[in-house]
């Protein structure tokens, strides 16, 4: 969510400081984001409860500000941002679970999320386990594999529209692949509904496929996840390998040897780095293959 105007002054700093968020002017984007680049934003602010989201929205809305979940599918500008980057903490981060319905708040963690269900012997996160951020950028994103995405699991949420709160049936959104139709809202909670694991299977399918992303992603190296969407029928991965791109490097910034559709920062990478390399994919694939591909992770400059 972006919008053009002014940026926060030291009345609303007073204000949210007092209702218990935490500011931080002119932060590094590198130290929010797995791929561990970004210059600075005017400001970071921590936001720990809906009292301080509804003051936030109310004293800030001519702001420029973008809510980050856990930067896991983000890459910042090299200039950082300018305006505000809000990020869900405190009582965001809770989860709850009632009955085969686990409510959790757009901040924690997806991996706590799982790791709730499975010690209740719920099923149906299985899809998204391993997959990195928060329950927030999961639902904005429809994050999931190829069979199976988050928004199965999802029986609403509840969402700041403007500065208007409510709550929206799973019926009401508009889930796609990697998309939500929520990307203009502030997701602050999501209520998934799940079922009694009878079969106690979790564990293993969960097991299965960590087992294949430590296997076929290279985790251990910052990166954003998959840098484009698979189009129709095709993998990403493949169409860059058969471009022969694999392992080619501009700056600090390299195609994966392992997943060819992962870009990884080998240490001093900029979002310049990343763009030219996006752009080289991107060239690459149309002319051999005349496919358009589309990016997957946010583009936030
Ligand atoms: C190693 C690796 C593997 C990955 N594997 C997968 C995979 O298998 N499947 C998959 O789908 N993704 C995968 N990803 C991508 C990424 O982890 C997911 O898209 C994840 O759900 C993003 O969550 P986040 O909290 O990090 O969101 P962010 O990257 O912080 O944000 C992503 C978007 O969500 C929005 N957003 C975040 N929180 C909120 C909120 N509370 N309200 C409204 N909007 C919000 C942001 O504004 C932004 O537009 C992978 C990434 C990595 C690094």
């Amino acid at each position: 969510m972006e919008k053009r105007g002014k940026v926060i002054d030291s009345n609303l700093i007073k204000l949210l400081s007092s209702l218990g968020c935490k500011i931080l002017k002119d932060e590094p984007l590198s130290r929010h984001c797995s791929f561990k680049i970004g210059g600075p934003a005017d400001f970071f602010v921590e936001i720990p409860s809906k009292e301080a989201l509804d003051c936030f929205l109310r004293s800030a809305s001519t702001c420029n500000y973008f809510v980050l979940g856990g930067g896991t599918n983000i890459l910042f500008g090299d200039d950082g941002y300018r305006g505000i980057i809000i990020s869900l903490a405190g009582k965001f981060k809770e989860i709850s679970v009632l009955g085969e319905k686990i409510i959790s708040g757009s901040g924690a963690l997806l991996s706590n999320v799982v790791n709730t269900a499975l010690k209740n012997s719920l099923t149906g996160l299985e899809c998204v386990a391993g997959i990195p951020g928060t329950v927030g950028g999961a639902i904005c994103g429809n994050a999931g594999n190829k069979y199976q995405w988050i928004s199965e699991a999802v029986e609403g949420v509840e969402v700041y529209k403007s500065l208007d709160e409510e709550f929206i049936n799973k019926e009401k959104i508009v889930f796609g692949y990697r998309k939500s139709g929520l990307e203009n809202c502030i997701i602050t909670n999501v209520s998934f509904f799940l079922k009694r694991n009878t079969e106690n299977d979790s564990l293993s399918t969960i097991s299965k496929s960590v087992q294949k992303r430590l296997e076929t992603q290279p985790l251990s190296i910052p990166n954003a996840g998959s840098i484009f969407k698979n189009p129709v029928e095709f993998s990403v991965g493949k169409l860059v390998e058969e471009s022969g791109l694999k392992g080619i490097c501009i700056g600090g910034a390299k195609i994966s040897e392992l997943h060819g559709n992962f870009i990884v920062n080998c240490g001093d990478a900029s979002a310049k780095d990343v763009l030219a390399l996006i752009d080289l994919i991107k060239n690459r694939v149309k002319e051999k293959f005349n496919i358009d591909l589309e990016t997957e992770i946010k583009i936030i400059k």
